[in-house]
C-alpha cells in the first residue's frame, strides 16, 4: 500500500466513471430521429413529443396510466399446459418463453386487472407486443375468458387492447381454437348486456384481428397502428397491385368505416371515461386526475376513519 493506490489510483478512477453516462436516458424517435429524455417520453405515455408517434408501452404502464390514481388488482389467469407439442423450433419453446419472461418481467403475453377509470368500476385487459410478439396462445385465451367472467361476476364493463402478431405457431391447432373461445367469451358478456370497448393498438394483426379484437361495441385504434388479418406485403404478392397509401393502417380503417375513432394515447383515458360512462346510463365523469378511490366504508354504513366529517371547519 503506497500513495499511488490509495490516493492517485481512486483519483483517476473518479475522474473515468464520471465520464461514464448512465446508458438508456436517451430514447431515438423510430419515426423522426428525434432524441427524446426517458422521463419526458414516459410522463407522455411512449408518445413522441416532436412527431405523435407511438412507441411500444407495456400493458402494467399503461394501466398505471389509466386506472384512478394508477391503482388496479390484477385477475389472476388459469395456468394452461406448458409446451404441449413439444415444440422446436431454433429454441425450444419453453426456453423461448423464459426469454421472454424475463426480458419483460411478465409471466404472458396478457395481463388482467380490475379498477376504475373516473370513478367508473371497469375490468382491463392488455395484451403485450414485447411478449413473443404478443401472440395468442392457450394462455392469452384463458386471460380472456377470465376477464369476460369477471367482468359478468361483478357487473362491470371490459376494455381490452389489443397488439398481437398473431396465433402463437408454438402452440399450433391450440393457439387458433383460441378464436371460437374468445368469440363465446365476449358472448358472454353479449347475453349480460354489458359494454365491450376494444382499443387496437399497433400492431393488431392475424387471429387476434380475426376474433376478440373486431368484436367490441366500440372500437378505438391509436394513431397509425397497423389493424390487418394478413399484412399488406403478403396481400401485394399475392395480388401483384401496388396497394394504396396508409392501406390497413388506423386512420384507412376509420375512413372505411372498420373502426369508430382514432384516439391518440395521450387523449385514450378521457376517451374511455365518456364512452363507458354514456353506455352505462352514468352521468358524464368530473375531468382531470381523480385521487386513488377511498377505502370502503364499514359494513354498519358508519364513514371511516379516514375521512373528515362535513361539519369540521
Ligand atoms: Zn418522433
Amino acid at each position: 500500500m503506497n500513495w499511488i493506490t490509495n490516493y492517485v489510483r481512486p483519483r483517476i478512477n473518479s475522474i473515468f466513471s464520471r465520464r461514464e453516462m448512465p446508458e438508456n436516458l436517451w430514447q431515438k424517435c423510430d419515426e423522426c430521429g428525434t432524441m427524446l429524455f426517458h422521463r419526458e417520453l414516459s410522463d407522455n405515455l411512449n408518445v413522441c413529443s416532436s412527431c405523435g408517434h407511438h412507441m411500444h408501452i407495456t400493458p402494467r404502464d399503461r394501466f398505471v396510466a389509466l386506472f384512478d390514481g394508477g391503482v388496479f388488482a390484477e385477475v389472476a389467469v388459469p395456468d394452461p399446459l406448458p409446451d404441449p407439442l413439444h415444440f422446436r423450433d431454433q429454441k425450444k419453446y419453453p426456453d423461448r418463453m423464459k426469454a421472454a419472461q424475463k426480458s419483460t418481467g411478465e409471466k404472458e403475453a396478457m395481463l388482467v386487472a380490475t379498477g376504475e377509470i373516473g370513478r367508473t368500476p371497469i375490468v382491463a385487459a392488455a395484451q403485450d407486443f414485447s411478449f413473443m410478439g404478443g401472440s395468442m396462445g392457450m394462455y392469452v385465451g384463458n386471460a380472456i375468458i377470465a376477464a369476460a367472467q369477471e367482468a359478468v361476476k361483478l357487473k362491470r364493463p371490459l376494455i381490452l387492447f389489443s397488439a398481437a402478431g398473431g396465433a402463437r405457431m408454438q402452440e399450433g391447432i391450440l393457439s387458433l381454437m383460441q378464436m371460437p373461445r374468445t368469440t363465446v367469451a365476449v358472448q358472454m358478456l353479449k347475453e349480460a348486456g354489458l359494454p365491450y370497448i376494444v382499443v387496437l393498438t399497433h400492431p393488431t394483426t392475424g387471429g387476434v384481428t380475426a376474433s376478440y379484437a373486431m368484436l367490441g361495441d366500440v372500437h378505438i385504434s391509436e394513431p397509425n397502428a397497423l389493424i390487418c388479418f394478413a399484412g399488406p406485403r403478403v396481400i401485394e404478392q399475392t395480388i401483384r397491385e401496388k396497394l394504396p397509401d396508409g392501406f390497413q393502417r388506423a386512420e384507412y380503417l376509420l375512413d372505411h368505416g372498420m373502426l369508430d375513432r382514432v384516439t391518440p394515447r395521450t387523449e385514450l383515458r378521457e376517451e374511455l371515461i365518456g364512452i363507458t360512462r354514456l353506455l352505462l346510463g352514468l352521468p358524464p365523469a368530473v375531468r382531470g386526475d381523480l385521487p386513488p378511490p377511498e377505502p370502503e366504508t364499514a359494513p354498519d354504513g358508519a364513514e371511516t376513519p379516514t375521512s373528515e366529517p362535513a361539519d369540521k371547519k
